[in-house]
């Protein structure tokens, strides 16, 4: 625990414990609508997820977004949120290379 720590949080898909920053939070707000909160700030009742499509598939299959939430999720609210979570993970992996200081253009 000397390095920074950051809260700790599981991902409800592999059950795998990580860094809060490294999940990203589904959040159920007070209107009752579905999204996924990357910032970690928004209202609501918030299950974790690691950011990539296994991880909700896992959730959806294991009914384990349904647990956190205490109730079904409606078909199309799974599927948009699948869909984000798809978005999300293509980012994260052209950010990987965007993100880093040693680019690969700086070769030679
Ligand atoms: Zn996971």
């Amino acid at each position: 625990m000397m390095e920074k720590s950051y809260p700790q949080r599981t991902c409800i898909g592999c059950r795998q414990v990580k860094d809060k920053r490294d999940l990203i939070r589904v959040v159920r707000t007070p209107e009752g609508t579905f999204c996924l909160d990357q910032g970690g700030k928004m209202n609501g009742r918030g299950a974790y997820l690691c950011p990539n499509e296994t991880c909700i598939g896992l959730a959806l299959r294991k009914g384990a977004l349904a647990k956190s939430f205490r109730m079904t999720l409606p078909p199309d609210v799974k599927e948009s949120l699948t869909e984000e979570l798809k978005k999300i993970e293509t980012e994260n992996i052209e950010h990987a290379w965007t993100g880093t200081e040693s680019r690969p253009d700086r070769l030679g």
